[in-house]
C-alpha cells in the first residue's frame, strides 16, 4: 500500500525589513497545519531583491517567527542561492520545448505596451519568437519565455476560493529567465517549492493570479501541484487594507507592547479562520481544530479591542513560569533592566494576585510594582496623598499590632478592620494609606495580598518607614 504523502507547508517571506502580520499569520497557517498532521513546515527567504535582502532584514523575520513560536524544520533556505538551479530548469524546459528564447527587445516590449495602452487595446505581448526556427535566431542574448497553453483554460482549485478559472487567452507567456540569465520570482518559486517537497502552497490571496501562471509550469513540467489554498488578507476596522494609521502592522511591534505570544498565536489564528464560536483556545487546541476549511473567504478584520481581550485571558490562565518567561523576553525585547533574582521570585510569588486582571505584560509589572521595588517605597503625587499626619499616626500604630499577628489573610483582616474601627473608620479609609505605604501607588493588588507576598518583616518596615518619614 502506498504510504500517504507526508505534508510539507512552508513560509516565503520577502525580508522586508519587519514581519507584517499577515505574513505571520500566514505562518502560523501552514505551522499549524503541518505540525497537525506529522508533517514539515519549511522557511525560504525570497532574498532575490539584493536591495532590500539584507542581513537585518532577514534577522526581522527570524526574529519575528522565533517570538511567535513558529519553529521550522531544517536551514532556512536562501532563494538567491538556488539561482543557479532556477536557470538550470528555464533551460531544462527549453530542451522539452515547454519555453523559447525570444530575442525582443526590452524597448520594443515596452514601446508595444505603450502603443497598446494608448489605443485602449490588450498589453498582453505575443512575442514573434515563439515559433520561430532555431536558424532563424541571432547570436545575442535572450530571454526565455514559457509556451503558454493560448486556448482554453487554466483553473486553479483552491482549498478557500473554490474553483478559480483563467482564461489563457489573458495569459501572455511569462519570461522565466531575463536575458542578464536572472528568473523571474514566477520560476524560482515554482522551482524552490518543487525541491523542498512542499506539498501545500498556504499563502494570502494577492498570490492568487500568481497561482495560475505557475500552475503553468507545474503542468508543462508534468510536477505534482501543490494544494493551493489563498487566504484573503488582513484588513483594517474600516474594512480598508491594513495599513500604520489602523495600528502596528509589524508583529514585533506587539511583543514591544507587551502581548504574550501565545494570546497572539489565538488571535491570529482566528483571524480569517473560526472554529464554531470559539474566540480563545490554546495552542493544543488550536492544532487539534485548525484546518483549511475552516479559513473564511471574507477578509478578517484587525481588531485591537478583541487582541486585548485574548491577551487577558491568555495571561490569566497561562501558568506562572510561563508568564515569568515571557516578562523576561519582553523585559529584553523593550531594553528594560532584567530583574534579579530576589525581583524574579517576588514577582513569581506574587504572579497568583497579578495576572487575573491584566491585559498585557506591562500590566503585571505595573500591578506588581510592590514585589520590584526596593525601600525606601518614594510614594508617587497620588499615593501621597493619602500619607498625612493622621493616617501616618494610624500606621504606625498598626505595625505594633501586626508584629504579632499570624501571617494569614483572616488574621490581616481582623487585625486591620480592628485597627481601623479603634479611629472609628471603615477599613476602606485605611487602604489608600497602606497602599501608599507598600506599593508608592494608589493602583495595586489588595493589601492584604500585598503583606502576604512580601512578609511581616518588609511589611513593618515598609509601614514604618511611612509613617517616620519626613516631609
Ligand atoms: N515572497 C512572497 C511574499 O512575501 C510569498 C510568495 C509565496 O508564498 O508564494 O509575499
Amino acid at each position: 500500500m502506498a504510504q500517504p504523502q507526508q505534508i510539507v507547508t512552508r513560509i516565503a517571506p520577502s525580508p522586508t525589513g519587519i514581519m507584517h502580520i499577515g505574513t505571520a499569520r500566514t505562518a502560523l497557517f501552514n505551522w499549524l497545519y503541518a505540525r497537525a498532521r506529522g508533517g514539515r513546515f519549511l522557511l525560504r527567504i525570497e532574498d532575490t531583491d539584493r536591495a532590500r535582502s539584507t542581513p537585518e532584514a532577514t534577522e526581522a523575520i527570524l526574529d519575528g517567527m522565533r517570538w511567535l513560536g513558529l519553529d521550522w524544520d531544517g536551514e532556512a533556505v536562501s532563494q538567491f542561492a538556488r539561482v543557479p538551479r532556477h536557470a538550470e530548469v528555464a533551460h531544462e524546459m527549453l530542451a522539452r520545448g515547454h519555453a523559447y528564447k525570444c530575442f525582443a527587445p526590452q524597448d520594443e516590449i515596452e514601446a508595444f505596451r505603450e502603443a497598446a495602452r494608448a489605443a485602449g487595446r490588450s498589453t498582453l505581448y505575443h512575442s514573434p519568437w515563439r515559433d520561430a526556427a532555431d536558424a532563424t535566431h541571432p547570436d545575442a542574448p535572450f530571454a526565455i519565455r514559457l509556451k503558454a497553453p493560448r486556448d482554453g483554460e487554466t483553473v486553479i482549485n483552491d482549498a478557500v476560493q473554490g474553483t478559480v478559472t483563467f482564461r489563457n487567452d489573458q495569459l501572455d507567456d511569462m519570461v522565466m529567465l531575463r536575458s542578464d540569465g536572472t528568473p523571474t520570482y514566477m520560476l524560482a518559486v515554482v522551482v524552490d517549492d518543487v525541491d523542498m517537497g512542499v506539498t501545500h502552497v498556504i499563502r494570502g490571496d494577492d498570490h492568487l493570479n500568481n497561482a495560475a501562471r505557475q500552475a503553468q509550469i507545474y503542468r508543462a513540467m508534468g510536477w505534482a501541484e501543490p494544494v493551493w489554498a489563498h487566504i484573503p488578507l488582513i484588513h483594517g476596522p474600516d474594512g480598508k487594507k491594513l495599513s500604520k494609521r489602523h495600528g502596528a502592522t509589524g508583529v514585533m511591534e506587539y511583543a514591544e507592547m507587551g502581548v504574550p505570544a501565545a494570546a497572539m498565536r489565538n488571535y491570529l489564528t482566528r483571524l480569517g479562520w473560526s472554529h464554531g464560536d470559539d474566540e480563545l483556545f490554546t495552542d493544543a487546541q488550536a492544532l487539534a481544530w485548525f484546518d483549511l476549511g475552516g479559513i473564511g473567504r471574507a477578509p478578517a478584520r484587525l481588531d485591537l479591542k478583541k487582541l486585548e481581550s485574548v491577551a487577558g485571558w491568555h495571561i490569566a490562565q497561562m501558568d506562572d513560569s510561563a508568564l515569568m518567561d515571557e516578562i523576561t523576553g519582553y523585559l529584553a525585547l523593550t531594553g528594560q533592566p532584567a530583574l534579579s533574582q530576589a525581583q524574579h521570585d517576588l514577582l513569581a510569588h506574587a504572579m497568583y494576585c497579578l495576572k487575573d486582571r491584566a491585559k498585557s505584560l506591562p500590566e503585571i509589572l505595573e500591578k506588581g510594582q510592590f514585589a520590584l521595588a526596593a525601600r525606601p517605597i518614594i510614594p508617587d503625587a497620588a499615593a501621597a496623598a493619602h500619607l498625612d499626619p493622621v493616617s501616618r499616626g494610624i500606621l504606625l500604630e498598626l505595625t505594633s499590632q501586626l508584629q504579632n499577628a499570624s501571617w494569614e489573610r483572616d488574621t490581616l483582616e481582623t487585625t486591620l478592620a480592628q485597627g481601623a474601627e479603634a479611629h472609628g473608620l471603615k477599613f476602606g479609609k485605611l487602604a489608600g494609606p497602606l497602599r501608599a505605604a507598600l506599593a508608592g501607588r494608589s493602583v495595586t493588588p489588595s493589601v492584604f495580598d500585598m503583606m502576604l507576598v512580601i512578609g511581616r518583616e518588609e511589611t513593618l518596615a515598609r509601614l514604618t518607614e511611612a509613617a517616620t518619614r519626613d516631609g
